[in-house]
């Protein structure tokens, strides 16, 4: 186990703790990543002739698993190495997040509707996930790479397997009292539910310029 660096803990903490009530930009986040992961493999594919891209191979992926009450996101974009994965993950290093802290510490007291307006980030995920795995292959590389984390202390970075370069985020989904009842009586997250994610898709991610595919499993 590593452990978080001490202003990732305090986001992290946030997150986890937040009343907020757009939990839901989460979903724009984790989208806005993994376009942003497309449009830098096809980038690096215009001087790098080691890349072969098929541009419409560039997609993202949307799946959401009652059984296993999970929601991936999957993108074929450049993946992350090991040292990648520390370095974006396991650190707050990016603009976003510290414009974030810097507004909520002006606004102690109305906190919670400043989230919103900033970039979050990764660690968004947290607002709605107890478990995120993400599955990771880089590039270029043979080998991919397995990040795990339940928010609060650290996380683990181990050996896996994926097919392609690319990226699956996978977020095991807290409880959540606005959900609706499954079959068997279990209370399915909100966000396992097609009609929401595609309602949260074109309200927060209709710039997106890849396309975005809602994976549907049948139960
Ligand atoms: P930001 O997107 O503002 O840089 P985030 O917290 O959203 O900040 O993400 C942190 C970093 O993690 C990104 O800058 C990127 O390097 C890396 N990252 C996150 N998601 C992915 C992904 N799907 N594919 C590749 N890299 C990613
Ligand atoms: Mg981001």
């Amino acid at each position: 186990m590593r452990k978080f660096k001490t202003e990732s803990k305090k986001l992290l903490d946030l997150m986890i703790n937040s009343i907020y009530t757009n939990k839901e930009i989460f979903l724009r986040e984790l989208i806005s990543n993994a376009s942003d992961a497309e449009d830098k493999l096809y980038l690096k594919s215009l001087t790098d002739s080691s890349i072969k891209l098929d541009e419409d191979s560039l997609s993202i992926r949307v799946t959401p698993d009652k059984d296993a009450r999970t929601l991936t996101i999957s993108d074929n974009g450049t993946g992350m190495t090991a040292d990648e994965l520390e370095a974006n993950l396991g650190t707050i290093a990016h603009s976003g997040s510290e414009e974030f802290k810097t507004a909520n510490a002006e606004h102690q007291g109305d906190d919670v509707d400043i989230i919103g307006q900033f970039g979050v980030g990764f660690y968004s995920a947290f607002m709605v996930a107890s478990k995120v795995r993400v599955v990771t292959r880089a590039a270029g590389e043979d080998v991919a790479h397995v990040w795990e984390s339940d928010g609060l202390e650290g996380y683990t970075i181990e050996d896996g397997e994926r097919d392609h370069c690319g990226t699956d985020v996978i977020l095991t989904l807290k409880e959540d009292v606005e959900g609706t009842d499954g079959a068997e009586g279990e209370r399915y997250s909100r966000y396992l539910e097609e009609w929401e994610l595609k309602n949260l898709i074109k309200q927060y991610s209709n710039y997106v310029r890849h396309p975005i595919q809602m994976m549907v499993t049948k139960s």
